[in-house]
């Protein structure tokens, strides 16, 4: 063992302060796991070290190293965090404290959607990607020693490891360990198929023993006469992916085309293309079948040029160029960009790093780079969290989501029955905030109250909400009317009106009409479940008693209880009060959508022209014209699809900024218009973008959404020209 810790120290290349502490963490363990064996009866501390020795031929740094070999202690030991913080340091007791979580969630084989919510939740759990490459260290050396185990947990070890982590080691890169977890989770799974493969290879290679070498030769002397010095070797595809084709395209071992690969690893990128002339002269290409994952990387930042040839005898099969970085990048994936950061000294330059390797992770396989960048969602890692149902499903919620998100989650009943939530076994509060990997039980009652008001603070999603909302209006329209009025009243008073004047005879029909109420006790009733704020009522019932009073006051008009019957909808969705057909625009300006507080301006030969109330134009207007020209313009009850508006952003500036701009944006189906960005000596950003809305509501959703991009600081709906 004392050999084998002195050879991975070796291997990490490390100084000898670094060495000290390698040792000290092997002796640590050592004490830690003293009387535990394996179960092929060596001493446990065989397999961390088995971890670390893995981490190491991946090229990761000491800390990882260390945290390898310590990997197990807060789990099966008596060994406490702040133990290893002490001895260790802050990022090593983070390290194994990252691998000990992971280690605790329980999956059971689930649908593929279900599988790809585990994934991510894995990812979001790992803050530090390290913590995961230490946990692919860890399966993979398990994996290697399974046999050991009996039936029923080689099975299950073998299908979370096909589940969940050779699909991480691809989105990682990592080839070589990906193939590796799939042979070994393959011949648990399915025995008897593996061995006839590995058979038939073994037949394959025997009556054509050597055929890699003679081509492998028959390359290298065609290259030899470039004068272009390259790497060589031949391997056959692993057992995996032979299975996958026979049995998913249904084809025999002779029709796969690239049971043979050869690997041609040079100098320069230039010397790539080269290779592929002389390749191509020597065998006859495959139409089709060539491929350039250097002009276009797959998405976990694969490069090679593929193609088919057809070799001796008729044998096709795969070449595979490309240079000595790209090399190490296809087999360690992001374990190899490791070896670089020595060279960057700025944290924030690797944290930029890391990011990109988040969003890598959220693309979906084997897309290209333009699908990857379209299919990738922003804000994945930082604004949600994943949870458990106790029958083991996943669950995913926005950031800060509760357990009376959850509950209404499962079905409104259940959130409406509900009358607490046990959170990993203990009762939680409602205001408890889920956390990754939590399994969450929501205790039900048949005599249960219902939901109070207070849950809609609680509730995060809009779904719960809205659930809840409906469940007042349904079930409370009493108290929901009681509870509403006072709410008005209230309200009322803070601007300065009396429910009284609001409640006047030549009032109350006309405002009950702007707001499409049949009677006063149904806008309460609106009020109290919350379909209408208490403050969007006030605010128009008091614009209703200014309007009324000033026509009063100039007595120009006598009021009109039987006016004609207003149109559902108009071409642009606006009413012009008094006048039918006439031509509207919208004040480029402000650009109001439906739901804002608007009002017209009889322009000389356009029409109308609309603007927001709070525009600051209308301000300007207001004190220099002719007031007859303001007109009362009003939304129709159906507007139109489609509003031009546009959002200011300040946003400190970052690389990708614009593009994750872009990407929520089509996220949401928000079709852009345009988009300028400006840039300030202070490092901050003024972009303007011009969207198509259809409502106040979906501006806001829209405003949450791109508030939740890094780097942005405030949006502001753009409310004059400049
Ligand atoms: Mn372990």
């Amino acid at each position: 063992m004392e050999e084998r810790l002195e050879a991975l120290i070796e291997k990490l290349g490390v100084q000898k302060e670094d060495a000290d502490r390698i040792r000290e963490a092997f002796v640590f363990a050592c004490a830690a796991h003293k009387d535990q064996k394996r179960k092929d009866g060596s001493p446990y501390i065989s397999h961390p070290l088995a971890a670390a020795e893995i981490i190491a031929e991946m090229g990761l740094d000491i800390d990882s190293a260390i945290s390898a070999i310590l990997h197990d202690t807060l789990e099966d030991t008596n060994t406490s965090y702040e133990e290893l913080k002490k001895r260790f340091g802050q990022t090593v007791a983070d390290l194994v404290d990252g691998v000990t979580k992971l280690t605790r969630v329980q999956y059971t084989s689930k649908e593929d959607e279900q599988m790809e919510n585990l994934r991510k939740m894995f990812l979001a759990m790992a803050k530090d990607i390290r913590v995961i490459l230490i946990k692919i260290a860890d399966r993979l050396h398990n994996m290697r020693t399974i046999e050991y185990q009996n039936e029923k947990k080689r099975r299950e070890k073998a299908l979370e490891t096909m589940e969940i982590y050779a699909p991480l080691a691809h989105r990682l890169g990592m080839q070589r360990i990906k193939c590796e977890l799939e042979d070994l989770a393959l011949e648990c799974l399915d025995p008897i198929g593996f061995k006839e493969i590995t058979d038939e290879l073994e037949e394959l290679l025997e009556s054509n023993s050597d055929f890699l070498d003679h081509t492998i030769e028959l390359v290298g002397k065609g290259l030899s006469e470039y004068n272009i010095s390259a790497t060589i070797d031949g391997r056959i595809k692993h057992v995996y992916s032979i299975y996958r084709k026979m049995y998913n395209q249904d084809k025999a071992m002779y029709e796969i085309y690239d049971l043979y690969a050869v690997r041609v690893i040079v100098d320069d990128l230039v010397d790539c293309y080269n290779v592929l002339g002389i390749v191509h002269d020597i065998y006859k290409p495959m139409p089709g079948r060539f491929k350039d994952y250097i002009s276009t990387p797959k998405p976990n930042m694969y490069q090679s040029l593929h193609t088919t040839v057809i070799g001796r005898e008729g044998v096709p099969f795969e070449i595979q160029i490309r240079t000595h970085e790209m090399h190490l990048t296809a087999e360690y994936g992001i374990a190899a960009h490791w070896k670089y950061k020595q060279g960057i000294n700025k944290q924030d330059e690797f944290d930029k790093r890391l990011e990109w390797v988040r969003r890598l992770l959220e693309a979906q396989e084997d897309t290209d780079a333009d699908e990857f960048i379209r299919t990738l969602k922003v804000d994945l890692f930082a604004d949600e969290v994943f949870v458990f149902t106790p029958k083991g499903d996943v669950l995913n919620f926005p950031a800060g989501a509760t357990p009376i998100d959850f509950a209404y989650a499962i079905h409104s009943e259940v959130g409406n029955r509900m009358v607490g939530a046990k959170v990993n076994g203990r009762i939680a509060g409602y205001d408890y905030q889920l956390q990754n990997g939590d399994i969450i039980e929501i205790l039900t009652s048949k005599q249960a109250h219902g939901p109070s008001r207070g849950w809609l603070e609680l509730a995060k999603t809009s779904d719960a909400r809205n659930k809840i909302r409906q469940w007042f209006k349904k079930e409370k329209r009493e108290e929901n009317i009681a509870q509403g009025g006072q709410m008005f009243e209230t309200a009322l008073k803070k601007l300065g009106v009396q429910l009284s004047d609001v409640l006047q005879e030549e009032v109350l029909p006309h405002y009950l009409k702007r707001m499409s109420f049949g009677a006063i006790e149904e806008l309460y009733a609106a009020i109290g479940y919350g379909g209408v704020t208490a403050l969007r009522a006030a605010n128009r019932a008091r614009d209703e008693l200014i309007r009324l009073n000033k026509l009063k006051g100039e007595k120009e008009l006598v009021l009109q209880p039987t006016a004609p019957k207003r149109p559902r909808r108009t071409e642009s969705g606006v009413i012009v009060e008094g006048i039918d057909n006439c031509l509207v625009k919208f004040a480029k300006c402000c650009s109001p959508v439906p739901g804002d507080n608007i009002i017209g301006f009889v322009t000389r030969g356009y029409g109308v022209s609309v603007h927001r109330t709070d525009c600051n134009n209308v301000r300007a207007l207001e004190k220099t014209n002719d007031k007859r020209r303001w007109i009362n313009v009003y939304w129709t009850e159906e507007t139109n699809e489609k509003y031009e508006t546009s959002l200011v952003l300040t946003a400190l500036d970052r690389e990708d900024l614009v593009v994750d701009i872009m990407t929520a944006l089509s996220t949401v189906k928000v079709p852009v218009s345009g988009l300028s960005a400006r840039r300030f000596s202070n490092g901050y950003d003024a972009i303007n973008i011009s969207i198509e809305v259809k409502s106040v509501e979906q501006l806001s959703d829209i405003t949450k959404r791109l508030k939740n991009i890094r780097g942005v600081e405030q949006i502001t709906r753009k409310s004059y020209d400049g």
